[in-house]
């Protein structure tokens, strides 16, 4: 089992968090709504056979994943972590 760490500012992160509690924070409301929203659609999709439907949720949540993680690398003093 590896340590997962904040894709964001690179401290760790609790499993089954996208980002550490700090970073968490920055995010604005409607991303992390949005995030929130389609992981549950997703997980909600974990065992359908329609793969084309379960890739689209995916895709969805990685989208509203990475838009989170740029607003807190933004917001990270500093601006971008390596
Ligand atoms: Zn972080």
């Amino acid at each position: 089992m590896s340590a997962r760490v904040c894709p964001a500012c690179g401290a760790p992160a609790k499993s089954g968090q996208l980002l550490c509690r700090a970073c968490w924070g920055m995010v604005p409301a409607g991303l992390r709504a949005a995030v929130n929203r389609t992981w549950r659609a997703w997980q909600a999709s974990g065992d359908a056979r329609d793969r084309p439907h379960l890739l689209a949720m995916v895709r969805a949540y990685r989208a509203a994943a990475d838009a989170a993680t740029d607003a807190a690398r933004k917001a990270l003093p500093g601006g971008a972590a390596p």
